[in-house]
């Protein structure tokens, strides 16, 4: 697939594809996936079992590879109940390979954030239906998940939370999905941070689109199920008619979404910094080393040559740039809820977690004089706060993206061996 550069005020950047490619694959990635697997990153704390507010909950999807049961957390009983939440790819209960004092810690996680921080409520963490999952033990991938549900889902993000562009032809029709001159015109006449926000939700539905291409399902039978890229997939996705020659728009769309998570984390160095910031697990060593590593990701995302005009995005005139902030904060808080009418267990809790992480980099990016203002070491009510959630899904989601910039490359190696 040919991928055009990434020029130009598309996204006010000045980088290309290349320089991102080169930074993320060789040095950022390695680095991001080491700290991934950390037990502080690899558990996040989700309610699944949110009914969706918008339309009558449609029976859960019945493919085996997105119906995953979660198990009651934490006991034994759960961690025996592997076959019945499809082998080991249950939610809820923690993995039983963690070590026995970070299964206690993951108890007493909660009680610490909550004392030590007082990081802002998320409905999601309160709610006694919130459980931990191991996000290594539920690989996003393909699911199988797709068909009206799934449009309808990907429909209502962008027509209700996109500024309401135009109206979708109903019966919902994939084909005319707003990828007429109507749209983009429109889109064309939207401030910087909306347009900005329509490539962001773009470069999320792209990033899902690379993972299950990646991660296909290649065979299935009852002794072996294998998963691996998919290159006639992911050509269908991005390189085909069908796509009407967006597919290397929403790749852009894709790059644009890594650069802001980028700089979201580099924007973010102050708070990790501070003496009191704690990645809590209950194994001191082992939580200071992974700090470190987390610092040094950081320190490396803030080393990435300026890629967009920050003055243009987020900032403006002080009144203007509430009320964006604000719109765009209900825009999330929209998608956010629209992921609870997500029929496949799987697909819902990566697009909660992704939402969440990028609603969590443009909380940063929009904060950036709170952050820049704390205190070397804390006295009295800090001014800037992220939850545990909020720090799981936003490295994770930024993972995600890492990893879809990391598995273009191997797709386009793919490709060019089949030519
Ligand atoms: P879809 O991807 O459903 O897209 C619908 C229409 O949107 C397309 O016809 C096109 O016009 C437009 N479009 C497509 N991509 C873009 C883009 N990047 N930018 C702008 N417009 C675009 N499936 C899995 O297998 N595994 C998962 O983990 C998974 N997670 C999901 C998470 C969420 C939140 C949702 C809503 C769906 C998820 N799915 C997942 C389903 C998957 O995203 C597709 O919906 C499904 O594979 C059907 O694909 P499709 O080709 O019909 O087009």
């Amino acid at each position: 697939i040919h991928l055009t550069k990434v020029t130009g005020n598309l996204d006010d950047c000045a980088c290309d594809v290349e320089t991102i490619n080169a930074f993320n694959n060789d040095l950022l990635y390695p680095k991001l996936q080491t700290l991934l697997e950390s037990d502080y990153f690899r558990l996040y704390k989700v309610n699944l079992n949110k009914p969706c507010p918008f339309w009558t909950d449609h029976s859960h999807c019945g493919v085996r590879d997105c119906a995953v049961k979660p198990c009651s957390p934490y006991s034994a009983e759960a961690n025996e109940q592997l076959d019945e939440c499809e082998k080991a790819e249950h939610l809820g209960a923690v993995d039983v390979s963690l070590s026995e004092e970070t299964r206690e810690a993951v108890l007493d996680w909660s009680k610490h954030d909550d004392e030590a921080e007082r990081f802002c409520v998320v409905d999601d963490e309160e709610s006694p239906d919130a459980q931990y999952v191991d996000l290594l033990l539920n690989p996003e991938r393909y699911t199988g998940y797709k068909g009206p549900e799934a449009w309808q889902i990907w429909n209502s993000i962008y027509e209700e939370n996109c500024f309401k562009p135009y109206t979708v032809p109903r019966p919902l029709n994939p084909a005319t999905f707003y990828s007429t001159r109507t749209f983009y015109s429109w889109l064309e006449g939207q401030c910087v941070e909306k347009r900005a926000f329509y490539r962001l939700v773009s470069g999320l539905h792209a990033s899902i689109s690379v993972h299950l291409s990646a991660r296909y399902l290649l065979g299935d039978n009852w002794f072996e199920r294998k998963w691996g890229p998919n290159a006639s997939e992911f050509q269908q996705r991005f390189d085909s008619e069908l796509t009407k020659g967006e597919g290397p728009k929403r790749l852009r769309n894709l790059y644009f979404l890594y650069l802001i998570e980028l700089r979201a984390l580099a924007k973010a160095l102050p708070f990790f910094q501070q003496a009191s910031f704690q990645l809590y697990t209950g194994q001191l060593e082992q939580d200071q080393k992974h700090k470190e590593q987390l610092l040094d990701i950081l320190q490396l995302a803030r080393s990435f040559p300026l890629h967009f005009d920050e003055t243009a995005l987020f900032a403006g005139d002080r009144e203007e740039a509430a009320k964006l902030k604000e719109d765009i904060r209900l825009s999330f808080l929209n998608i956010s809820k629209i992921m609870d009418c997500v029929g496949c267990f799987k697909c819902r809790l990566w697009g909660k977690l992704q939402t969440q992480g990028l609603g969590t980099a443009l909380k940063v990016l929009f904060s950036e004089r709170q952050i820049e203002a704390l205190p070397k070491s804390r006295t009295g009510w800090p001014t800037f706060q992220l939850s545990r959630q909020e720090i799981v899904a936003l490295l994770n989601a930024f993972g995600r993206v890492s990893t879809s910039i990391k598995e273009l490359q191997n797709f386009r190696s793919l490709l060019s061996e089949q030519q």
